[in-house]
């Protein structure tokens, strides 16, 4: 079967013969005055198929008879497209070869912007100007035929637009159901994120919390409070050592106008000094050594004592040649504070320090001194004279110490 169509597609003839051969015009019978009006066209002799000839708009077909033969022609497209033998009775006609059998073709007229789904024809050529119609009298049959097709047309035109938009309002609804379907998706999903979002906000806060609580329970009891604590201790010690260190601010001054000369040797010996100075006063060694170092009272009567001495041989050693012993009876109640106030001497150290000492009746002099400096000032501790012969071993351990003033 082959489908034979008009080039604007109204005219349809479903033919059985495959090929178009052309027919002998001469030989049908035709009259002349047919012959004429087709002799332009080739025609070819078809059998019918049982679907025959179909058209989408009759009413765009224009039939002429001459004689026996009925010729038709597309008026949309201007094809005189077959013509019938109207005496035969048989299903063999005549087409015209230039009909389009392609069925690419065909679809791709069916594509092409000038297709009208609503009449299913190619109005190809069509604008305002053609419709445009001369006035021109019609018989009152024709009229009314004219009319009635127009009335088709009309209606088939109102049935297209109500049907499609139908559709379209279907494509809506569909369209608003899918968006609706989508937006509850992100909707859900939205608030999920959001609850999500919130979960971990919410759960890193409490870790933190907790974190925080747990710290603070272990600062309670972690070392590091302890050391706090030394810390606190140090500066309280350090203000302690201050106050020692205004109590003898008068006394370093009065020393600077006598014995300007040797203060940086005096810093140098003051250590060495206490030692040597609480030698010297055996009498009060022998009362250390018998009550030990936790005893307290003797201790003031000493120091008083001390004072005393050491007022006086400050005087006398400072008018006499012998330097040294000057230097020391100054430099002590100066130097010893000062080593305190930096603080980075503890009194561990300067007991470390009379360890080291190379005389053992040095070292409990200074372990004696030591613990008179913890009950009481430690100027009035190391306000005595020393004796010159201990001044080269206080040279050998002061120095990095006296520099940091
Ligand atoms: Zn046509």
């Amino acid at each position: 079967m082959v489908r034979l169509t008009c080039e604007c597609l109204n005219v349809n003839i479903h033919s059985k013969t495959p090929n178009l051969v052309t027919a002998d015009v001469a030989n049908l019978g035709l009259n002349e005055t047919l012959q004429k009006e087709i002799k332009y066209s080739e025609l070819a002799e078809v059998q019918l198929d049982l679907e025959g000839i179909s058209q989408e708009h009759p009413c765009l077909l224009k039939k002429k008879t001459v004689g026996h033969w009925t010729t038709y022609e597309c008026v949309n497209c201007g094809l005189l497209t077959h013509a019938v033998n109207t005496a035969s009775r048989s299903n063999r006609i005549l087409v015209n070869k230039k009909l389009l059998r392609d069925a690419t073709a065909i679809e791709s007229l069916m594509q092409s912007p000038d297709y009208s789904p609503l009449y299913n024809i190619v109005l190809k050529g069509v604008n305002d100007n053609q419709h445009r119609f001369t006035p021109f009298g019609l018989q009152s049959s024709k009229y009314e035929s004219l009319q009635e097709t127009l009335t088709a047309v009309q209606q088939r035109l109102n049935q297209y637009l109500i049907q499609e938009e139908a559709a379209m309002e279907e494509r809506i609804r569909k369209y608003q159901e899918e968006q609706r379907t989508q937006y509850a998706k992100l909707q859900s999903k939205a608030r999920r994120d959001k609850n999500t979002l919130i979960s971990s906000l919410l759960a890193s806060e409490a870790k933190d919390l907790t974190e925080s609580l747990t710290e603070a329970m272990v600062d309670d009891s972690s070392p590091e409070n302890s050391v706090e604590a030394s810390s606190l201790t140090e500066s309280s010690s350090l203000e302690q050592d201050t106050r020692n260190q205004n109590k003898v601010s008068p006394v370093q001054q009065q020393d600077k106008k006598s014995q300007s000369n040797y203060q940086s040797h005096q810093l140098l010996q003051r250590t060495t000094s206490a030692p040597v100075r609480l030698q010297s006063n055996r009498s009060l060694d022998e009362v250390f050594e018998l009550e030990g170092l936790d005893d307290d009272e003797d201790l003031p009567a000493f120091d008083e004592s001390d004072d005393d001495t050491d007022n006086s041989m400050n005087e006398d050693q400072s008018d006499s040649s012998d330097r040294d012993s000057g230097i020391y009876s100054r430099s002590i109640p100066i130097s010893v504070p000062m080593a305190f106030r930096t603080g980075k001497f503890s009194e561990r150290e300067e007991e470390d320090v009379y360890k080291t000492a190379p005389d053992p009746e040095h070292m409990a002099a200074s372990i004696k001194a030591l613990a008179l400096s913890v009950h009481e000032d430690g100027t009035e501790m190391f306000g005595d004279l020393p004796r010159p012969r201990h001044n080269t071993w206080g040279d050998h351990h002061r120095p990095h110490r006296s520099f940091r003033h």
